[in-house]
């Protein structure tokens, strides 16, 4: 017996000892730590688009990362100068992601990544849109489906805007104005649904920095749950409605969730903008809200931005 024992060092017998403690906390109490432990994975898509997506995917990649809740990994199509057959290698595994969030507003994906993104959300994918990506896919229905709103004409689609009573008005397809906006200012956000996860504990009314308000947004706008307004104001071009700028639809088993903020870097670094999209991005991945409202945040009349990372 002593012999046995002699083989072993003081070190490799208390590790062994160790080792046989963590399996058995593992298998009686750790899934459920382990879990809440784990990171969230996003993919976010970029590679096209009218505005400045090599300057606002790192911004969306930094303030995800700086939450603590995600990993993040960045797919990114070809351009639209290269031949078809670049395609053949954009085969991003939606399935291996909690979240996929789209700054991309570009050509047609190939039918295969339509298709796989269809079936991602169906199976309780999370899908989160961020300002001109909802310009994208005029033709692929299902896409018009899960955003419920996009950058389209006013013939496209109906209209969905909230009164000043606070209830939803839709205007029908080739009525009022098609999609737009006036000239960028800063503006005030109103959170119409104060208690849902994404939402509550923000300021009802909060001034979000320098942006384009979109306006007139048009499409199937089935199954809209609009969380925050803007009012789009005469004065700077807008339609003198309160248009929504935060929604989600329910797509199957997957949320789609969509904010309409978020033009240039400068937008993307307003700490409400951050915190939508941190909150809506968990939301719909997980269907929970673990990432907390900033103790700064903008007030009714003041923004707050966060300096752009180094
Ligand atoms: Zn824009």
């Amino acid at each position: 017996m002593s012999s046995l024992l002699s083989r072993f060092t003081k070190d490799s017998w208390l590790s062994g000892v160790l080792l046989g403690v963590c399996a058995v906390s593992l298998s009686l109490c750790g899934n459920n730590s382990v879990q809440a432990a784990d990171p969230v994975r996003v993919l976010i898509v970029d590679g096209q688009n009218n505005h400045n997506w090599k300057a606002t995917t790192p911004i969306l990649k930094d303030f995800l990362v700086k939450s603590g809740r995600f990993t993040v990994d960045v797919a990114t199509t070809p351009d639209n100068k290269q031949p078809a057959s670049a395609w053949d290698g954009f085969r991003p595994k939606f399935s291996d992601y909690a979240a996929v969030l789209s700054n991309y507003n570009g050509q047609a994906w190939p039918e295969p990544v339509q298709r796989d993104l269809e079936a991602y959300v169906s199976n309780g994918g999370g899908l989160v849109i961020v300002h001109a990506a909802n310009n994208a896919f005029p033709e692929w229905t299902e896409f018009n489906k899960m955003i419920g709103l996009g950058w389209r004409d006013a013939k496209f689609g109906d209209r969905l805007t909230i009164d000043d009573k606070g209830q939803a008005v839709r205007t029908p397809k080739g009525e009022g104005p098609g999609a737009g906006h006036g000239s960028q200012h800063e503006f005030a956000v109103i959170v119409r649904e104060r208690e849902h996860p994404v939402m509550k504990g923000i300021p009802v009314e909060w001034m979000h920095a320098k942006d384009e308000l979109y306006h007139g947004q048009r499409g199937p706008a089935a199954g809209m749950n609009v969380l925050a307004t803007a009012h789009a104001a005469k004065q700077t071009g807008g339609t003198d409605a309160h248009e929504p700028m935060v929604w989600w639809i329910r797509y199957g088993k997957g949320v789609v969730f969509t904010t309409l903020m978020g033009h240039a870097d400068y937008s993307m670094q307003c700490v409400g903008f951050q915190t939508i999209v941190n909150r809506g991005t968990e939301w719909a991945a997980t269907s929970k809200v673990t990432i907390p409202v900033p103790a700064q945040f903008p007030t009714a009349s003041v923004t707050l931005s966060v300096p752009a990372a180094q």
